[in-house]
């Protein structure tokens, strides 16, 4: 499958060069017949006539044989410059956003950090562990038992969150 790949692919080169050297020659021998027929017409020559097809045969081929070689040499020039650009601009900006994010990302986590996780205990005010049931200077309890359902509540809840009772305070 693969080497029958390769020889369409190696087929496709070899045809499109054959056209690329035989598509100018029959062109210009189609131009030289347009003129020698022109120059000729007086004498009834009918080679004017044969030079006509024979010009636009001789360009369709030219074409033809270029015009895979034009197409790939344009997607190969247009997509590494566009990446280039691409690449160009964001190497700037890359190092420095990535700064400022990075910068912003961790005064965010810190700022989130300070918020949740950093508890004071509210009997002597010392920094409590994050899942501290008692505070480890005090004793002082950290969460509140519902009566009801005896579901452990945050210490500064109001009601069960799992039975909705009022909790006591
Ligand atoms: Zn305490
Ligand atoms: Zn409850």
């Amino acid at each position: 499958m693969e080497d029958n790949n390769k020889y369409n692919l190696n087929e496709k080169s070899k045809a499109r060069s054959t056209l690329r050297v035989l598509g100018p020659v029959v062109l210009v021998l189609g131009i030289a017949l347009i003129i020698y027929g022109i120059s000729n017409m007086f004498n009834g020559s009918n080679a004017g006539f044969i030079g006509i097809p024979l010009t636009f045969v001789g360009s369709v081929m030219t074409l033809f044989g270029y015009m895979g070689s034009l197409a790939r040499y344009s997607a190969s020039q247009s997509v590494p410059v566009a990446k280039d650009v691409t690449n160009y601009m964001l190497d700037g900006t890359k190092e420095s956003i990535g700064l400022v994010a990075g910068e912003i990302s961790k005064n965010l986590h810190q700022t989130q950090n300070q918020k949740s996780s950093i508890k004071y205990c509210s009997a002597c005010h010392e920094e409590l562990a994050d899942e501290a049931r008692f505070c480890d200077h005090c004793g002082v309890p950290l969460f509140k038992k519902c009566t009801k359902c005896n579901k452990e509540n945050d210490i500064d809840a109001i009601y069960c969150q799992d039975c909705g009772a009022k909790l006591e305070v």
